[in-house]
């Protein structure tokens, strides 16, 4: 009997109706799902998992946190539990002595970790089971899995030996971190602080940007424009640009501000040559998702659901050149009798002659592009990102749009202006990928020499503007840089800092709290991205099979006690910042009935809600709406005086809220639900 398992129960199912042309049935072990048929023969079964079916944690007596000092974690060896029993047990009931098992998991550490831990239950539940192959394979479409297990090969362990250091390593950090800042601020039990060692470098990332935007002091500077008219309206900018003087540039605006003719002093046309981008790898697709405004988390929850139905290539690559082995042409004619007829035709007529390539390659899987059509038409999200991918794919395959810029250049009562237009002149890929909107600025035909009509000239005054904040793409961008977490982790560990309310999406800033945890560890290497850098190096070489994973571990926890001496040293220092920042992240303004500070609070129930620091002699509270970030605006109500909450809602308008749900203010919505209420 062949027993082939699969990471999830939809691969499983594809699987199985691949391999059987669609025979396969669907049995119940419990209510695990399990797809029997038979070839050549030989009886099959297929399982699928959910993902990880071992969870690795700190034995039990360590989980209370005040039974054992942080520091002393470090040396305690985690333990494997199984955490799915239904699978286990359904896996121990389809092993005989004489199965062959194939492990058809993701092919990747992550994937390559779930298989091993399959493996290991299998041998522990029957010993005798020593036929064990895996299947590579990145789509699940018919060619792509007849041909991995045609050619099965070995489990390889050094590859979930990498994927098991992260594990144990990211356990024992993020313990071990997350209970001494905890701890030493005191703040456990549901306001927790966590700490991690991916995930404070990253948040020390945002908080950089955030005190450069916060110190940064906008310049006045001035400048001059001409509007021009022949035929149309246009602009010209004098070319000097900025002006940083104002007393210099009223004198020349004084000067020509009546002008009412402009001469051509010269005109420049160049023809540009513009790439299509590269095929996608992970990184550059989630960038890529912000143009259908999906997030980093659902644009990769969204891109597994696609993989899984067979409709696009593993998502999880660093690859950006598609391999020689990939059919390019099969997947064209594929979609050429689709809802992309039209952009298949561009790119047949004008193919270009080699497919654009990024700078990395791998040879795992080929950059992600689609493999398959719907078979039921999608809709919402997956319809966005499939047809990102879809785009995406066949833009790479297309000539380089050609565009037109123009320079021309004006005198102006000796004074000299400047201006610019831009028309694509044959659109190729960028009809296809319409994602990044090209603005044509067209310029009416100018000759040297023309004396053009001047409609007016104005003088403008503006300022610089702070740097621009991350946005999830780019700072996912900046982790990759500086191998901060892995293509598979980085969007996770994103919602991770949003779940502890260490940052706000709109804006994606942190939050005071963030700013105070980040602080007072800013003279620990633990907020720095190089040591993390250093250990996912390391795991690279485990993967290699250069270093084990015994080896790396310990160097991790060496680093770590190094960490943990370094922060004890600043506890008073960490404990005082972190207090005095929650104190005034939860204050949100001044108590009309006694003049002390309104802060929010907990009840012990868990819900949140404002009482007054004067408590007992002020009973003052408000209640609060339990969902939602509620930010502080430094604003009181008009009609009561008090203090207004912003509450933001994750894709709603954030809406200013009278704190006090008696408010005179609020009487009119009152009545017009009430009467809602009675009609
Ligand atoms: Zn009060
Ligand atoms: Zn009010």
């Amino acid at each position: 009997m062949n027993l082939i398992i699969c990471e999830k129960n939809i691969a499983a199912k594809r699987i199985a109706s691949i391999l059987s042309g669609g025979s396969s049935k669907q049995k119940k072990i419990g209510s695990v799902p399990v797809y029997d048929f038979s070839s050549n023969g030989m009886d099959w079964k297929v399982v699928g998992l959910r993902g990880h079916i071992i969870n690795l944690d700190f034995p039990s007596k360590f989980k209370i946190w005040w039974r054992i000092a942080p520091r002393n974690l470090i040396s305690i060896d985690p333990e494997k539990r199984v955490t799915q029993k239904g699978i286990a047990s359904a896996l121990k009931k389809l092993l005989n002595d004489d199965v062959s098992v194939i492990v058809a998991t993701d092919f990747d550490r992550e994937g390559e970790l779930i298989g091993v831990e399959a493996i290991d239950l299998v041998k522990k539940y029957n010993s005798n089971v020593s036929k064990i192959k895996r299947a590579h394979f990145s789509a699940i479409t018919p060619s792509e899995i007849k041909d991995a297990f045609a050619q099965l090969t070995e489990v390889d362990y050094n590859l979930s030996a990498a994927g098991e250091s992260r594990q144990v390593i990211d356990l024992i950090w993020g313990a071990v971190l997350t209970r001494f800042i905890s701890l030493t601020s005191n703040k456990t039990g549901k306001e927790f602080l966590s700490v991690g060692r991916v995930q404070s470098p990253t948040l020390a990332l945002l908080v950089e940007k955030e005190k450069e935007i916060q110190a940064f002091k906008p310049k006045p500077y001035w400048k001059i424009i001409a509007q021009l008219k022949k035929e149309n309206g246009f602009e010209a900018d004098h070319k000097n640009g900025r002006f940083w003087d104002k007393k210099e540039v009223t004198s020349i605006f004084e000067k020509i501000k009546d002008a009412e003719e402009a001469k051509v002093t010269s005109v420049e046309k160049k023809k540009r040559k513009e790439q299509p981008p590269a095929p996608f790898n992970t990184t550059s697709f989630i960038q890529a998702a912000s143009y259908v405004r999906v997030s980093a988390a659902q644009a990769m929850k969204t891109a597994e659901e696609l993989y899984m139905n067979g409709l696009i290539s593993y998502p999880r690559t660093d690859n950006t050149v598609y391999p020689k082995s990939l059919d390019l042409d099969e997947i064209l004619t594929k979609f050429k009798n689709s809802e992309f007829g039209d952009d298949v035709n561009e790119v047949l007529q004008h193919r270009r002659s080699k497919p654009m390539r990024g700078k990395k390659k791998t040879t795992d899987h080929p950059p992600i592009h689609p493999v398959d059509l719907p078979k039921k038409p999608l809709s919402g999200r997956s319809k966005k990102v499939y047809d990102l991918i879809v785009r995406r794919f066949l833009a790479t395959l297309c000539e380089d749009a050609l565009s037109e810029t123009i320079h021309a250049t004006f005198d102006i009562k000796n004074e000299p202006f400047k201006a610019k237009g831009y028309r694509l002149i044959e659109p190729r890929w960028r009809k296809i990928y319409n994602y990044i909107k090209t603005k044509e600025k067209p310029l009416p035909s100018l000759e040297e020499g023309d004396n053009i009509f001047v409609s007016k000239m104005l003088l403008k005054e503006d300022e610089t503007k702070p740097p621009n904040r991350y946005s999830q793409g780019t700072l996912i961008g900046k982790m990759e840089d500086l191998s901060l977490g892995t293509k598979s982790t980085r969007h996770d560990i994103i919602n991770k800092l949003y779940q502890r309310k260490y940052i706000t999406f709109s804006p994606f800033a942190p939050t005071p709290l963030a700013v105070a945890v980040i602080d007072s560890m800013s003279d620990c290497d633990v907020v720095n991205p190089k040591m993390t850098a250093e250990l996912e190096k390391d795991m690279d070489l485990i993967a290699e099979g250069k270093k084990t994973l015994d080896e790396t571990i310990d160097e991790s926890r060496k680093m770590l006690t190094k960490v943990m001496q370094e922060l004890e040293k600043d506890k008073q220092k960490i404990k005082k910042n972190i207090k005095e920042a929650s104190l005034k992240q939860n204050t949100i303004g001044t108590c009309p009935a006694c003049g002390k500070d309104l802060v929010i609070r907990m009840s012990r129930r868990g819900k949140r809600f404002v009482g007054c620091t004067g408590y007992p002699k002020c009973k003052n509270t408000y209640p609060l709406p339990q969902r939602g970030v509620i930010i502080k605006t430094d604003t009181v109500c008009e009609t009561c005086k008090t203090p207004v909450v912003q509450l933001k809602t994750r894709g709603k308008k954030p809406w200013d809220l009278c704190i006090d749900p008696d408010c005179a203010s609020k009487e009119n919505d009152k009545q017009k639900k009430d009467n809602k209420n009675k009609n």
